[in-house]
């Protein structure tokens, strides 16, 4: 079997390769010729454990093929998935020109029966565009060929992206056709081998089913924060309350953290997506735009914290551990420490920052307006305070004794509560965490 994944990124590349890994051949094709040749040379593009070591083993057993040629890779191919970037456009909808560009693409060159599967997340009603889109290019050319479309979103997170996409939650599918359904469930067989459903169903349902899903888990962080918020006004602690209502089978014990807010390539996006959907059908998603409000205040809440710790920021220095928007990725999409490091860079303050993996994306974003250190002490060095955004495993027990040495004061805001208040007390720091109660 032979099939074209379109779009080499996140999605695309672990989607190419973990389908590569089953015996499928996969030719992943992007328009970024240095992305295409660097994969061609075995340079992975991102950072995703484990994902170097299956593409590499996969390229050398000739399953997995990097193009710039969408013709090309559509060649015998029975199914072909476009995984381009849907990043948000103006007015905060989904921009489909990746999308449909590629549909064109595909009216264009193809010469036999495909399913066109679109794994980007796509807003209601893409299938059908899509589908336009390749008959009109079928019609210019007087072509009368046979294809169908699905919509099979992809629901993999970012640092655990080849074990979600391996033993899947679920594998949703929109398909109108029984063609294309038997040919989706062959693909995806060896996923669903071991009980991982797989859950059939008309197209629009499988788009919003995308979208329902990043906003549920979005309004859960929202929620949860705007809790937290509370709990330091009336002196609760979160930690306590999450573990009061994680308790609770109805409520669930997952993705109820408080936090420094969300970031990341989906659910900003997603979250404006929808709204901007449901605005475009004259409807307001009342509590999704609430979602967002509480997410874009809960961006600046260390911020806060740090002025009235620091009335005159100017001139001071502070270390940052961690900087991609969530551990285990180098995505720097959306992150909250862009915001922070921005206003504090803003405020006069000097910013010294490490990330076990993100610094050279991070570059990007923040350039030379802030430091990048060697180590996670190494940015310690006398800084007047350590301010914690993103909850990598090494960040988790720091040596106090290193710190004490380095650091001007002992003071730490943790932006993800992974600290324990009562150990900071013991070592001495002025400690500052989300809803709750501060060390002073
Ligand atoms: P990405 O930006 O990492 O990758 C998109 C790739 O598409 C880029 O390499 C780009 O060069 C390529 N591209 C753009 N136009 C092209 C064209 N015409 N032909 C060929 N290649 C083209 O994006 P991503 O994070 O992989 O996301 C892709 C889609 O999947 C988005 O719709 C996103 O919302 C969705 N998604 C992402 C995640 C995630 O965690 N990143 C999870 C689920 C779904």
């Amino acid at each position: 079997m032979k099939i074209s994944i379109v779009g080499t990124g996140y999605v695309g590349l672990v989607t190419g390769t973990c389908f590569a890994d089953t015996g499928i051949n996969v030719t992943c094709v992007d328009i970024d010729e240095k992305k295409i040749k660097n994969l061609e040379n075995g340079i992975i593009p991102i950072y995703e454990p484990g994902l170097d070591q299956m593409v590499l083993k996969n390229v050398e057993k000739e399953r997995l093929h990097f193009t710039t040629s969408l013709k090309e890779s559509m060649e015998h191919a029975e199914a072909i998935f476009i995984a381009v970037g849907t990043p948000p456009g103006e007015d905060g909808s989904a921009d489909l020109s990746h999308v449909l560009e590629v549909a064109r693409q595909i009216g264009r060159h193809m010469n036999h029966y495909v399913v066109v599967v679109t794994k980007s997340t796509v807003p209601i009603g893409t299938a059908k565009k899509v589908k336009a889109a390749i008959q009109d290019e079928l019609e210019k050319r007087g072509a009368e060929l046979e294809f169908d479309v699905a919509s099979n979103p992809e629901f993999l997170k970012e640092g655990n992206a080849i074990e979600d996409f391996l033993k899947p939650d679920r594998i949703v599918i929109g398909t109108e056709s029984e063609k294309a359904e038997k040919l989706m469930n062959r693909l995806y067989k060896p996923f669903v081998l071991n009980g991982h459903p797989i859950l059939f169903m008309d197209i629009p349902s499988a788009e919003m089913t995308k979208y329902a899903a990043n906003a549920m888990l979005a309004t859960k962080i929202s929620f949860m924060n705007d809790i937290a918020n509370l709990c330091e006004i009336v002196g609760a602690d979160v930690t306590n309350v999450r573990r009061g209502i994680g308790s609770d089978t109805r409520i669930g014990n997952k993705f109820i953290y408080a936090g420094a807010g969300y970031g990341g390539s989906c659910f900003p996006k997603d979250v404006k997506a929808i709204i901007k959907t449901a605005q475009l059908n004259n409807y307001n998603l009342r509590i999704l735009e609430a979602v967002e409000n509480v997410n874009d205040d809960q961006k600046k809440v260390l911020i806060k914290k740090i002025k009235q710790h620091f009335p005159d920021i100017k001139g001071k220095t502070f270390a940052m551990w961690g900087l991609s928007f969530k551990p285990h990725t180098d995505d720097m999409r959306e992150a909250p420490s862009v915001v922070i490091a921005n206003a504090l860079t803003e405020l006069g303050a000097k910013v010294k920052a490490y990330d076990p993996v993100a610094m050279e994306e991070a570059k990007h974003e923040l350039g030379d307006s802030i430091e990048y250190g060697k180590d996670q002490y190494d940015v310690l060095i006398e800084a007047d305070a350590l301010i914690l955004i993103t909850e990598w495993p090494e960040f988790r027990v720091p040596n106090y004794k290193v710190m004490d040495k380095l650091m001007n004061n002992k003071v730490v805001f943790d932006g993800r509560n992974i600290y324990e208040p009562e150990e900071m007390k013991e070592f001495g720091y002025t400690y500052y965490s989300i809803g709750r109660p501060s060390i002073k």
